[in-house]
């Protein structure tokens, strides 16, 4: 069955479908959006409609609306998870993140965390600074080799505390990323940090910090 008959709009709810949820709760069209290496869709049940995100190195399902009032005959999108395909991020790049602000204050500075999809490594980089001063900070996004992933966009507000401005909204509201500011780098034992998921144009509030100590042999 055809869901658009323009070509155009037949292709845009490809990359963006939406199915429901049969009543026993698995269906195969589910089961692939779920395991799709990178897409994304909505699946619609009897509680609520739920964005299924997939990136190589991150997958979401999340409910972004309560179910109909009427009765359907669906069944349930299930629970939100939040898992990154990348595993945890080595807890030494954010230790050598932090040593690269400390050392550009009182500047701002910025950091990205790079994932490679087929060795499963993960890298820093420092972008280019376009401007940099106590209180602003730009530069541009990391232009990426074949195979990796921008999992990290990390910047510093350097004495000042950290939150996300209008600012750093406007710049993250198309990406799928983790978003971190780190902030009052003017006492090193008192910093500040805050994370987000950015994903479907909406900004998760993460649980804790996505870094892992490396589990040396004993
Ligand atoms: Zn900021």
């Amino acid at each position: 069955m055809m869901l658009a008959a323009d070509p155009t709009a037949a292709a845009v709810l490809e990359t963006f479908p939406c199915y429901p949820v049969p009543p026993a709760g698995r269906a195969p069209a589910i089961d692939a959006l779920r395991e799709v290496r990178a897409g994304q869709g909505f699946i619609v049940g009897r509680d609520g409609m739920m964005l299924i995100l997939r990136r190589a190195w991150l997958a979401l399902d999340y409910r972004v609306t309560d179910g109909p009032e009427c009765y359907a005959p669906y069944g349930s999108v299930g629970p939100d998870a939040l898992s990154f395909r990348c595993g945890n991020i080595p807890a030494v790049l954010f230790t050598q993140v932090l040593e690269h602000f400390a050392a550009a204050m009182p500047n701002e500075a910025a950091a990205f965390i790079l994932w490679h999809e087929q060795t499963r490594t993960f890298r820093l980089e420092f972008p280019e600074i376009d401007a940099a001063t106590p209180s602003r900070l730009v530069y541009r996004p990391p232009i990426l080799a074949e195979g990796w992933h921008l999992v990290c966009d990390i910047h510093s507000h350097g004495a000042g505390p950290a939150f996300f401005s209008a600012t750093d909204d406007a710049d993250d509201a198309y990406s799928t990323k983790i978003a971190i500011v780190v902030g009052n780098f003017a006492t090193p034992d008192n910093l500040t940090v805050k994370a987000r998921l950015c994903a479907g144009g909406m900004f998760l509030t993460l649980p804790g910090l996505p870094f892992e100590e490396a589990s040396d042999a004993a």
